[in-house]
């Protein structure tokens, strides 16, 4: 990478997000934020466009591992939550929607996919995209997840207090029918991703939400290639992008 893009992460390095201890709940969220945010630029500190590639599967796999710690965080500052939940293995309505996820969550699925996915859909509008209602791709016969230890953020951070809910927004196939959440306890896992997201922001690199299956058809495609232009600043998940329409 350019001295220009050495410069802007050194810059960021440091100006680190602040940790608030005013209670014990900001100092657990901000130190989580400034943990990923920090992790994220060391990540990037070798990247050149011949080892993009791997350092796009360090960054997603990192993130998954933080996203994870941030879930035990949670745990220990909310211990009912767990009880309220209603997922449940072989649970599988939430996973008939077109997913919108981070490039990074495409990353960590197509970096363990063995074939190339093939995979289309109608539309990229947002407002579109959320109306449709089939199966992930990675959604077996058996209802259960083909890409379960790499799955996305939204499938990890889903946690629904009422499964007759989940079913009737699938029935009914009706996005605007809302399933009940214990909401700080959802967004926990979200908070490295927010941090990574903002390293990118900061860097130029492409931080918008994608389809997932397109995203991994283009990564499987060319893993090398697509996370190499992707790095640089580049548009190559144009394509994939959710449309703000
Ligand atoms: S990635 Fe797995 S958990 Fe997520 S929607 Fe697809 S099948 Fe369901």
């Amino acid at each position: 990478m350019n001295r220009a893009f050495r410069k802007r992460l050194q810059r960021l390095a440091d100006t680190p997000p602040a940790i608030s201890r005013a209670t014990e709940l900001q100092e657990t969220v901000d130190t989580l934020y400034a943990q990923q945010y920090l992790r994220t630029l060391t990540l990037l500190q070798p990247l050149t466009p011949d080892n993009a590639g791997s350092v796009a599967r360090l960054l997603a796999t990192t993130l998954q591992q933080a996203s994870a710690e941030a879930q035990q965080a949670a745990a220990r500052l909310y211990p009912q939550a767990p009880q309220q939940m209603q997922c449940r293995a072989g649970c599988s309505w939430c996973c008939y929607e077109q997913l919108q996820v981070h490039i990074l969550d495409a990353v960590a699925v197509a970096a363990n996919l063995t074939a190339p996915l093939h995979y289309r859909l109608e539309t990229r509008s947002g407002h579109e995209v959320k109306r449709i209602f089939r199966p992930c791709p990675f959604l077996t016969d058996e209802k259960t997840c083909s890409v379960y230890e790499h799955r996305p953020l939204p499938c990890r951070a889903h946690h629904s207090v009422d499964v007759d809910r989940c079913r009737q927004a699938v029935e009914t196939q009706d996005p605007e029918r809302q399933v009940p959440m214990h909401l700080r306890y959802y967004s926990f896992p979200g908070l490295p991703q927010e941090a990574t997201l903002k390293v990118f922001q900061e860097l130029g690199i492409d931080h918008r939400p994608v389809v997932l299956g397109l995203a991994v058809a283009a990564l499987t495609k060319d893993f090398a290639g697509v996370t190499a232009d992707w790095l640089a600043g580049g548009p190559v998940f144009e394509e994939c992008t959710v449309l703000n329409c």
